[in-house]
């Protein structure tokens, strides 16, 4: 399957575009982490291909080694911020997970301690 097209209502693709600033932590060809408007812990990164992909599933079938891709990235600016105790993971998935941008993104949140489970 070719690359999908941006879509010019998502804000990530914006954001991938540079049309919508954000605090870059790290880029590569297919990958962008930045800073969470919103941050729910002292580092909280959203890492997202550059290509535009509803959720995690459907970026894992059409495209798996970008799926890997974010995960090593997240790892990557996680040890690039010191996480060194630990840190989450996360792809909300749909609306009752509390997805509210549908172009994936991994969060990566970390630097204190994470309760279990979540809300
Ligand atoms: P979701 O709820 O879809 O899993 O996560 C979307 C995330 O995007 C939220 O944590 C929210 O704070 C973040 N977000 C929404 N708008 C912006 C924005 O314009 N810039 C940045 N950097 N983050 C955003
Ligand atoms: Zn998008």
């Amino acid at each position: 399957m070719n690359a999908p097209a941006p879509d010019e209502n998502c804000l990530f693709c914006k954001i991938v575009a540079g049309e919508i600033p954000a605090r870059i932590v790290h880029a590569s060809d297919h990958s962008v982490a930045f800073r969470d408007v919103n941050p729910q812990a002292p580092t909280h990164v959203l890492v997202v291909p550059k290509d535009h992909y509803a959720n995690a599933g459907e970026v894992a079938q059409h495209a798996p080694t970008m799926a890997a891709d974010l995960i090593t990235t997240a790892r990557d600016v996680a040890a690039q911020e010191g996480l060194d105790n630990g840190y989450r993971l996360v792809f909300n998935t749909g609306e009752d997970a509390g997805q509210t941008v549908f172009h994936v993104h991994l969060h990566l949140l970390g630097g204190r301690s994470l309760e279990w489970p979540p809300g």
